[in-house]
């Protein structure tokens, strides 16, 4: 699989950061390894990913991404039933990057992706 570079995934983040509302909250955006989580964020906006991700499909670097930065959008750290509802919106609208997916998918296979890479996310 190809990988993409550090400064194409920050700029994912961005892109991302923008449709979500949240580019003004990102202190730094970190890319280093981590062994027991796919990302990370603070509560003063540093975001830090695992620089795996830079070999992963782009469809679960938006998942990632968009679960930290919801982190962000919604200024703590719970799981609860409205932030799941805003990744898988999140997730469901991107349709010209799933387009080959039909919709509804994405929220499940965001769990399911997960849960079997062994790693969680922040
Ligand atoms: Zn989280």
């Amino acid at each position: 699989m190809r990988e993409v570079s550090r400064e194409v995934f920050k700029e994912e983040v961005l892109a991302w950061a923008r449709r979500i509302g949240v580019t003004d909250r990102i202190e730094e955006i970190c890319l280093r390894y981590m062994k027991r989580k796919w990302a990370s964020c603070s509560s003063r906006g540093r975001l830090t990913f695992d620089i795996a991700l830079l070999s992963q499909p782009a469809s679960f670097r938006a998942e990632v991404i968009v679960h930290e930065l919801i982190h962000l959008k919604l200024g703590n750290g719970s799981h609860g039933r409205l932030f799941r509802a805003l990744v898988k919106a999140y997730l469901q609208n991107s349709t010209g990057m799933k387009s080959q997916e039909p919709e509804g998918l994405a929220g499940n296979r965001y769990d399911g992706e997960l849960k079997s890479s062994g790693k969680g996310v922040g």
